[in-house]
């Protein structure tokens, strides 16, 4: 068994870890994270998302965090808990990855509070892996090595297509389960993608992301009847998570809307974005400042090959970075970055711009920062846009489901009218 090292107190994950603990993943985007497992595995890590979602994994929260505590926070930690007791794991071989952020936010805690969490329920022998790209917590078994970073470039980049894909899709198809037969074809393929040897990383898969638009601008749709466009905005755990929404894509979906969810990757460059207005504010390491630059440029440029051919293929083409960036101006400062800041305001407006007014901003119990950036913007929105039919739906494990489902009814019922 691996000997348990420790660094100022703090367990490490180390070169023999790597080989015999399973790495647990918290369910978050699923469209994304797959990928990520992926290529973990590619890199010699044994890893697997955390799929437990029963009430187990709310009680586990509740019961090893203060009541305080953002609801993310206490899903993510229940569903560790509730995993490590009731999954069958050997618990002596499993390690946890948590990301975190590095910034002002509590996103930046969730691995000491989940060390506490663990110690109060006995498996404070279990190694906490924090995945970031700050520099956080290194450990000697576990890096974020440069193949990583771009095949990371990468898994972003596809889970956001094949996220946006499958939803513009799925309401249209003529024949029921063919946009899913797309999706589980082209899943394949890119999970097969993403465990290659790393020197193809270093090229932008262009061929491969053609192929994947092409293959769902081969489902038969029929867009003669109208469907309201619905957006999805609000802190990145509740936006994304099924645990932490209670499944609203699907419940949108079911109600007859088409589901647009802003691009994940836009709240990774937002982090970096936010770093560099730090720096420029407050001053910092210039290097730094200018590789953030180079980072952004570099990813905005992989983007726009696949923008391309969205456009090719007929299908919405995402708002560039800085011109997201720009929407938020004389709504919200950039300083506003705690938590999704400003991003959440600017997805908002984009969502109105391209035709989508209909919006469910998700906000978390417990979360400040999206509760200014997100319902404190709904009213200054509405006197510029007064087509904009937002609601905003608090997430709370307390609260109830029916009250959230009537609440989204509403808004689409006006959605529908407005149409
Ligand atoms: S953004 Fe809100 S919900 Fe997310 S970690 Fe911060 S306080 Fe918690």
């Amino acid at each position: 068994m691996a000997k348990l090292v420790y660094e100022d107190g703090r367990l490490l994950f180390t070169k023999e870890m790597k080989k015999e603990y399973k790495m647990l993943i918290p369910a978050m985007a699923p469209y994304h994270f797959e990928y990520f497992v992926t290529l973990l595995k590619s890199e010699g890590y044994n890893a697997e998302i955390l799929k437990n979602n029963s009430f187990d994994v709310i009680h586990e929260g509740m019961k090893y965090t203060h009541n305080d505590i953002c609801v993310p926070a206490m899903l993510v930690i229940g569903q560790f808990i509730d995993a490590v007791k009731n999954n069958g794991y050997d618990v002596h071989k499993v390690a946890l990855v948590m990301t975190q952020t590095g910034g002002g936010c509590r996103a930046s805690n969730y691995v000491s509070l989940i060390r506490k969490a663990f110690k109060k329920a006995g498996y404070e022998f279990i190694p906490i892996v924090s995945f970031n790209a700050v520099g956080l917590e290194k450990n000697p078994g576990f890096s974020i090595n440069r193949s990583i970073t771009l095949k990371l470039i990468t898994a972003l980049i596809a889970g956001d297509v094949m996220m946006q894909l499958y939803n513009e899709v799925i309401p249209y198809e003529v024949n029921k389960g063919d946009t899913e037969k797309a999706y589980q074809e082209v899943n394949t393929t890119l999970n097969e993608y993403f465990y290659y040897p790393d020197y193809k990383v270093f090229y932008h898969p262009t061929r491969l992301f053609k192929k994947i638009i092409k293959r769902f601008s081969e489902v038969e749709v029929d867009r003669s009847v109208l469907k309201p466009k619905v957006g999805i905005v609000g802190e990145i755990y509740v936006k994304y998570s099924p645990l932490g929404n209670n499944g609203l894509e699907e419940i949108l979906r079911s109600e007859g809307c088409e589901v647009i969810t802003p691009n994940i990757f836009d709240f990774f460059i937002y982090t970096f974005d936010s770093s560099i207005h730090d720096i420029d504010k407050y001053g910092g390491s210039k290097k730094v400042k200018y590789l953030y630059k180079i980072l952004i440029r570099f990813i905005e440029f992989r983007r726009n090959k696949v923008r391309k051919q969205l456009k090719k293929y007929g299908f919405r083409v995402p708002i560039k970075f800085y011109d997201l960036r720009d929407y938020a101006t004389g709504f919200i400062k950039r300083g506003m970055h705690v938590g999704e800041g400003w991003l959440l305001t600017a997805e908002m407006i984009e969502l109105i711009h391209i035709g989508s007014p209909n919006i469910v901003c998700t906000q978390p119990f417990g979360c400040l920062p999206n509760h200014i950036a997100g319902k404190g913007m709904i009213k200054k929105i509405k006197e510029k846009y007064p087509i904009s039919n937002i609601v905003a739906i608090d997430y709370d494990t307390s609260a109830t489901e029916i009250n959230q489902l009537n609440r989204i009814k509403l808004m689409i019922s006006n959605a529908r009218r407005n149409m």
